[in-house]
C-alpha cells in the first residue's frame, strides 16, 4: 500500500495538494510511515465522489446492503491480524491487546450492525389504526466521519458501518496519528466490493480536511469522535450549513465503590482505568470509595498500579504500552505534576518520568493519587493516561453528588452487593452509560454521553437512526388494504 495516497471514488489516488507528515511508532519514537495530509482540493474531490454515489446508493435495497456488509465482515476477519498489527505500530497498543480488543472491536461492530439492520424497518405505521400515515426513514446524505486515534477501528466501524447500512455515502478522515489502520480498512472495503464513491478516505488534520468537511455545504452530517475542544469547533463551523452534528467526546468517569462491593472491585477498577494506557473516553478515572473501605482500597490500588507492567507494544503479554505521542506524554506529565504540586493530592504510586528501563518511547508510570477532592484539576480534567484519582465518601447521596459534579457525562461505574442500591444510584447518575459490577452492556446498546461528553448515540438502532432522516407521509395508500385511501 502506498501510504501517501487517498481512497477516492473507488481507487487509491495521489494527493492533489497534500503536504506530508511522519507516522511515529510510540514505543520506539521511530518513523513507521509517511502519509499525506490532504488539502482543500482533495477533500472537494472526495465529497464530490460521495455526492455522485449517493444518487444510486441511497436507493439500494436493505438486502443489497446486508449482502455487502456480510462480505465486509468476511474480508475483515481474513485481515484482522493485519489490522491489529497496524494499530499496535501506529498508536502503541500491545500486540495481544491490539489483536483481541482493538481489531476485535471492528468485527464486533460489523456483526452488530448486520443484526441491527436485519430488524430495522425503514417504513412503519405511525401507530396501530393509522393506515394512511407512513413514517419513512431515509439516508441523510453525504456524511463526514472524523475519528480519533485511541480506539481507531472501534470508532471507524461505529461510523462507517451504519452509514453503509442506511444508504449514506461518506468521507472518512481518520486521526493523523493513526491513519494506517484506516487505510487497511479502506482496502478491506475495496476488496469487499463497496461501490465506487460510497466510501472515501482522505487523510488530514483538523485544521485542514476536518474543517473543510465540517463546513462543507454538501455534507449533511458530521459524525465526530474526539475531544470536547474539537467538538465545539466543529459544531461552530457546521452551524452555517445547518448540518446535523453528532458528537462523541471526552469523559471523566466515576467508579463508586460501596463498602459492600465485591472483594476484587478495586483491582478491577484500577485495571479498567489503566487499560489502553488510560487512553479511553470511558475510563473510570475517579474512584470514589466508601470511607470504611477507603484505606484498604488505597493500599490495593497502590499494589495494583505497582504490579502493572509497562513495556514495548511489539512484545507479547498483558502489559500496557506507551502513550500515543510526545504531545500526549507531555500533557500527562504536566497533569501528574499538577496533581503533586498544585492540587496537593497524595501520590501513592507512580509519578513523574518514565518507568525504569524504558528510556525511549512515550511510556509513563501507572500513577495513583489518593485524598483527592473535586476542586482538583486531576479530578476535573480528562488526563488520558494511566492516572487514577481516589477520594472517600460517606453517604450514597454524597457519592452521587461527587460523581455528577463534572462537566462530562459519559460512563459511570457502580460496585455494590446491593442490587436495589445499584439501580437507585444508576437512575441518579447524569451519564449516557452506567456499568454495574463490571457487567458489560449487550451488543446493540447505545454508546454516548450527556453534557460535554457529547450528544450522539452509536451502536444498534440508535446508531442507525443518527444517519437517517425521518419523513412523515399523510394520505398514504395502504397497499395491504388494496392500495386505496
Ligand atoms: P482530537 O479532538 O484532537 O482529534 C479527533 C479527530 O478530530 C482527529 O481526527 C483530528 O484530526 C480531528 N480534529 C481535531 N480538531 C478538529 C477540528 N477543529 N475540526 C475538525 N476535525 C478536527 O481528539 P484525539 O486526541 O484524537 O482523541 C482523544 C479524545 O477523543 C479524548 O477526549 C477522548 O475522550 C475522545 N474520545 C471519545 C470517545 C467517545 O465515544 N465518547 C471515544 C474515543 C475517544
Amino acid at each position: 500500500m502506498n501510504t501517501k495516497q487517498f481512497y477516492i471514488d473507488g481507487a487509491w489516488v495521489d494527493p492533489i495538494e497534500g503536504t506530508e507528515i511522519d507516522v511515529v511508532n510510540p514505543s520506539t519514537e521511530t518513523v513507521c510511515a509517511r502519509i499525506s495530509l490532504g488539502g482543500e482540493a482533495d477533500t472537494q474531490a472526495a465529497v464530490a465522489a460521495a455526492k455522485r454515489a449517493f444518487d444510486s446508493w441511497s436507493l439500494s435495497s436493505k438486502a443489497e446492503r446486508l449482502e455487502l456488509m456480510n462480505r465486509i465482515l468476511e474480508v475483515y476477519l481474513s485481515r484482522s491480524d493485519e489490522v491489529g498489527e497496524t494499530i499496535s505500530r501506529e498508536m502503541g497498543a500491545p500486540v495481544d491487546m491490539a489483536a483481541a480488543s482493538q481489531a476485535g472491536t471492528g468485527s464486533y461492530h460489523i456483526k452488530a450492525f448486520i443484526r441491527a439492520l436485519e430488524v430495522f424497518e425503514f417504513e412503519r405505521e405511525l401507530r396501530p389504526n393509522t393506515p394512511n400515515d407512513r413514517i419513512l426513514y431515509e439516508p441523510i446524505g453525504v456524511c463526514g466521519l472524523i475519528t480519533p486515534w485511541n480506539w481507531p477501528m472501534n470508532q471507524i466501524a461505529l461510523k462507517v458501518m451504519p452509514a453503509i447500512a442506511t444508504g449514506c455515502t461518506m468521507v472518512l478522515k481518520p486521526s493523523e496519528l493513526s491513519p494506517l489502520s484506516a487505510m487497511v480498512f479502506a482496502d478491506i472495503l475495496h476488496e469487499a466490493g463497496v461501490p465506487a464513491g460510497v466510501f472515501n478516505l482522505v487523510n488530514g488534520d483538523g485544521a485542514g480536511v476536518g474543517t473543510t468537511l465540517s463546513g462543507h455545504p454538501d455534507v449533511a452530517l458530521i459524525s465526530f469522535t474526539g475531544s470536547s475542544r474539537a467538538g465545539i469547533a466543529i459544531s461552530k463551523n457546521a452551524a452555517d450549513s445547518l448540518k446535523r452534528v453528532s458528537l462523541e467526546l471526552g469523559g471523566k468517569g466515576a467508579n463508586i465503590v460501596f463498602a459492600d462491593a465485591p472483594e476484587d472491585a478495586i483491582a478491577k477498577g484500577v485495571a479498567r482505568c489503566f487499560n489502553n494506557t488510560g487512553q479511553s473516553c470511558n475510563a473510570p478515572t475517579r474512584m470514589l470509595v466508601e470511607r470504611s473501605r477507603y484505606d484498604e482500597a488505597v493500599a490495593q490500588a497502590k499494589a495494583e498500579a505497582e504490579n502493572t507492567a509497562v513495556d514495548l507494544a511489539q512484545k507479547s503479554g498483558t502489559h500496557i504500552g506507551p502513550l500515543v505521542s510526545q504531545m500526549q506524554f507531555e500533557k500527562v506529565q504536566s497533569m501528574i505534576e499538577r496533581g503533586i504540586k498544585q492540587d496537593g493530592a497524595r501520590l501513592v504510586a507512580g509519578g513523574l518520568g518514565r518507568p525504569d528501563g524504558l528510556d525511549v518511547g512515550y511510556f509513563v508510570r501507572p500513577t495513583v493519587f489518593a485524598d483527592c477532592n473535586n476542586d482538583m484539576a486531576i479530578m476535573r480534567e480528562e488526563i488520558f493516561g494511566p492516572v487514577l484519582s481516589m477520594m472517600p465518601f460517606d453517604t450514597e447521596e454524597e457519592a452521587i453528588a461527587i460523581a455528577n459534579d463534572t462537566e462530562y457525562g459519559l460512563t459511570n461505574y457502580i460496585q455494590t452487593g446491593d442490587a436495589a442500591k445499584a439501580n437507585r444510584v444508576a437512575r441518579h447518575l447524569r451519564s449516557g452509560m452506567v456499568d454495574i459490577n463490571g457487567q458489560a452492556r449487550s451488543s446493540g446498546a447505545p454508546f454516548g454521553g450527556y453534557k460535554h461528553s457529547g450528544n450522539g448515540r452509536e451502536g444498534g438502532t440508535w446508531g442507525l437512526e443518527e444517519f437517517l432522516e425521518v419523513k412523515a407521509v399523510g394520505g398514504w395508500n395502504d397497499e395491504s388494504a388494496g392500495g386505496t385511501v
